[in-house]
C-alpha cells in the first residue's frame, strides 16, 4: 500500500469532529471519470499535481454537498497508484448517507472509465490492503468489509449501486474481496488488538476473535488480566 496523509481540515465533516469507534469498512466507489487523486484531494502536496479547478474536497461543502471520506485510492500526477487518508480514521465521516456514518470508515476509490484492466486491478489490490491495514488496526475482520451497495441492502446507507457495477465488470465480487483481503490478513498474522465495545464480554471478545468462547483465558494471559473486567474503548492484543 502506497499511503500518504492529507487531512482535509476545511471541510465541514472535519470540523463537525464527532468521533465514532469503527466497526466495519465501507467501500465506495466515485461514481465519476476521474482515477486523478487532485480531483478530490488537495491542496497539491508535490505528488498530487494540481488542480485547475479548486473543487477537491478540502473546503467546506464540496460541489455543495455534506460530504467526506476517510481515504482516496487514485492516480498522483505521474501515474502511481496511491491512497490519501483524509479523515482521521476514528472521526465520523460523511460517506454513506445513513447509519453507517457512525461506526463505518468508508474510503472512495477513484473510478476511471470502467474499461481499464491494468488500473482496476490496481486499485483493487491497493483497496484490500487498506482493508487489511485497518483491520488490524481496529481488531476487525475481513466480515466487518462491505460496500455501498451492501450496506443499502442492511438499512445502513443510501441507495447506492457502488462498488458492484465496477467489480463485477472485472469478475469481482465484493466475498471475493472480502477473502483477498482475507488472505493479506493471514499473510501478516492475525488481527493483532481488538478495541473492546460497549456490551461486550471477553467470552464473546474470543468466541468472535478466536471461535471459541472458552479461550478467553488466553486473551487475559497476553493482557496481564487479573480479572474478567473490561471496559469500552480498551486495547486487548489477540493471540493467534
Ligand atoms: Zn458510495
Amino acid at each position: 500500500m502506497n499511503l500518504h496523509k492529507l487531512i482535509l481540515t476545511n471541510n465541514a465533516c472535519y470540523k463537525a469532529g464527532r468521533t465514532i469507534v469503527p466497526k466495519g469498512i465501507m467501500v465506495h466507489s466515485t461514481g465519476a471519470n476521474n482515477p486523478w487523486l487532485k480531483r478530490y484531494v488537495g491542496p497539491d502536496d508535490g505528488l498530487l499535481g494540481k488542480n485547475p479547478y479548486n473543487n477537491h474536497w478540502n473546503q467546506d461543502k464540496p460541489d455543495g454537498r455534506q460530504v467526506c471520506v476517510h481515504a482516496f485510492i487514485g492516480k498522483l500526477a505521474d501515474g502511481t497508484i496511491a491512497t490519501y487518508q483524509t479523515l482521521p480514521w476514528n472521526m465520523r465521516g460523511w460517506h454513506c448517507g445513513g447509519s453507517g456514518n457512525d461506526s463505518y470508515i468508508g474510503f472512495e476509490i477513484c473510478e476511471d472509465g470502467l474499461n481499464d484492466a491494468s488500473y482496476f486491478s490496481a486499485v483493487y489490490r491497493e483497496a484490500a490492503e487498506l482493508c487489511a491495514y485497518l483491520c488490524k488496526e481496529y481488531g476487525l475482520t475481513e466480515k466487518d468489509v462491505i460496500c455501498h451497495s451492501e450496506g443499502y441492502k442492511l438499512g445502513i446507507a443510501s441507495n447506492h449501486s457502488d462498488v458492484m457495477h465496477w467489480f463485477v465488470r472485472f469478475g469481482k465480487s465484493m466475498d471475493a474481496f472480502r477473502a483477498d483481503v482475507r488472505k493479506l490478513l493471514d499473510a501478516a498474522g492475525n488481527p493483532k488488538t481488538y478495541i473492546v465495545q460497549k456490551g461486550d464480554s471477553l467470552w464473546g471478545i474470543a468466541q468472535k476473535q478466536l471461535g471459541s468462547g472458552a479461550r478467553y483465558p488466553e486473551i487475559m494471559t497476553l493482557n496481564n488480566l487479573s480479572s474478567t473486567a473490561i471496559y469500552p474503548g480498551q486495547v486487548l492484543k489477540i493471540p493467534k
